[in-house]
């Protein structure tokens, strides 16, 4: 007999143990462990077995950001209720939007229609950005947007020499179309970029040493140093450019370029050829905020943001929706369609809205806009709002204990509480307690935070990204792991 939806509904949710640590315990990883099969049964054990084993061996074993407030590493998120309800959907009614067909089944339609509700919350204009997919993350969408920013920046190249020519790289390849638009070299100019970003330059042939990091200062080196940006790109004698801004940079939380400098950089970019990515996974929820005095320099460094040709944002980050979910946004829908479309001789896609397998690297897809549909329609514009607003608070109130306290001091130095987003960037003062700090503050398994480095020493890195968050009550929980790894230290 088949499952009914709510009794999956129901099963699950009462193994999801109320508990406020972010970690399992170690002996129920240790069990889960044990009870893997180390060969495939010839007769398998049964459906009624196979979920005893599931909800008895393994889900004791699993990390918590989706039951405990207190999940503090990388920038996990949980799930909404809304969006989970609709990602059993999507299991249960195994959807695969590939291809839009609308008189067949409304998974495109609906697609289409998440994707416009999210531009909407995003403030990221719909007719100025038409080419718009999920994507199965962050890095995903930023191998999507350096494959677009080498298809434009090459051409761009070869419409400069005499005579000119608008070499394809989709079509001729890198070797060939560089050949043509006698590009010698690639480069992706950034600050502090994300690991996948160096991952993105690998996959599309432009290389790992492509990207370059051009630092304000040692002090601020998440800043763009606009100066430096120029003389790379009017050193375009055969060399296309792509721009990757990080709003916001992974383990500070800042943002690389205030407004202005966005419109700088667009003029910049213009003038000299050039393709501007922007890398926002969590950054980009940012443009949910309005306008006010704590969040000025927040809402300064993604205001202008839209500036950009393409635009990467996690929806399984701070938006809260299961995994796997990103989406990539981008002003230029038919270069996106020409580096990915499906097959040599494509027929040109006229759709009202454009097949999903023209648009970016999969063929057949999961429908993972319906949970980031629930979860708009759930709790629309300003639950949005006030849960950034409130993970914000939460990342200052712990900001606030750090900048007062003897033993932490909080990173990067000389920061003010009004520019901490979602994330508290500290270190102990001491070398001891500094050492291995990550894994002291998680061995009590309650709070989970994730090791970094800054400056050439350890750092720690604390993201807020909990819908479950509560400001009193976590504040209070991290205060006590913190409190009670620096008397540990004194013995
Ligand atoms: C998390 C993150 C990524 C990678 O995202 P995935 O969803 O893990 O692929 C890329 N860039 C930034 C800034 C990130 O925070």
């Amino acid at each position: 007999m088949p499952l009914s939806l709510n009794e999956f509904i129901a099963t699950i949710d009462s193994r999801k143990v109320e508990s406020q640590n972010a970690l399992p315990p170690i002996e129920a990883i240790a069990h889960a462990e044990a009870s893997l099969p180390v060969s495939l049964p010839d007769t398998g054990m049964g459906l009624e077995n196979l979920k005893q084993h599931l909800l008895d061996d393994i889900v004791p074993g699993l990390n918590r950001p989706n039951s405990s407030s207190n999940y503090y590493g990388f920038i996990i998120g949980g799930s909404t209720d809304a969006s989970m309800f609709a990602d059993y959907i999507v299991s249960g009614f195994d959807q695969n939007v590939q291809v839009y067909t609308p008189k067949e089944a409304i998974g495109g339609t609906v697609e289409n229609a998440a994707l416009r509700l999210l531009q909407q919350l995003l403030r990221i204009d719909e007719a100025d950005f038409p080419g718009r997919i999920f994507t199965t993350g962050a890095t995903a969408s930023n191998i999507l947007g350096l494959a677009l920013g080498r298809e434009f920046a090459v051409a761009a190249a070869g419409r400069r020499r005499s005579p000119p020519s608008s070499p394809s790289v989709a079509q001729l390849g890198v070797l060939q179309a560089c050949l043509q638009a006698r590009v010698r070299k690639i480069q992706v100019l950034t600050t502090l970029p994300h690991s996948s970003l160096y991952k993105a330059a690998s996959i599309v042939g432009l290389g790992i040493n492509s990207v370059v990091s051009l630092p304000l200062s040692p002090e601020e080196p998440w800043r763009f140093d606009l100066d430096a940006l120029e003389r790379k790109l009017s050193d375009s004698d055969g060399v296309a450019h792509i721009i990757s801004i990080s709003a916001g940079e992974v383990n500070t939380g800042r943002f690389a370029t205030s407004s202005e400098e966005m419109i700088h950089i667009r003029a910049l970019a213009d003038k000299y050829g050039a393709w501007i990515h922007v890398d926002g996974a969590f950054g980009l929820q940012a443009r949910v905020l309005l306008p006010s005095e704590s969040h000025k320099s927040i809402v300064d460094g993604i205001h202008s943001i839209h500036l950009a040709d393409s635009l990467t944002g996690d929806a399984h980050k701070l938006l809260n929706v299961p995994y796997d979910c990103g989406f990539f946004l981008t002003r230029h829908l038919a270069l996106q369609q020409a580096v990915f479309q499906n097959g040599a001789s494509v027929i040109p896609d006229t759709a009202e809205i454009p097949s999903a397998h023209n648009l970016a690297m999969e063929n057949s897809r999961r429908l993972r806009a319906l949970p980031m549909y629930a979860s708009l329609l759930a709790y629309g514009r300003t639950w949005h709002r006030t849960l950034l607003e409130r993970q914000i608070e939460l990342a200052r109130a712990i900001a606030a204990y750090i900048l007062a306290s003897e033993s932490y001091e909080l990173l990067p130095k000389n920061s003010d509480l009004k520019d901490v987003y979602m994330i508290v960037f500290f270190r102990a003062r001491s070398v001891a307690l500094n050492d291995g700090l990550a894994s002291k503050l998680n061995a009590s398994r309650v709070i989970y935070v994730s090791g970094s480095q800054w400056d050439g020493a350890p750092a720690t890195r604390l993201a807020v990204s909990t819908w479950r968050v509560d400001v009193e009550r976590d504040t209070a929980r991290v205060v006590t792991e913190l409190e009670r790894v620096a008397r540990g230290s004194e013995h």
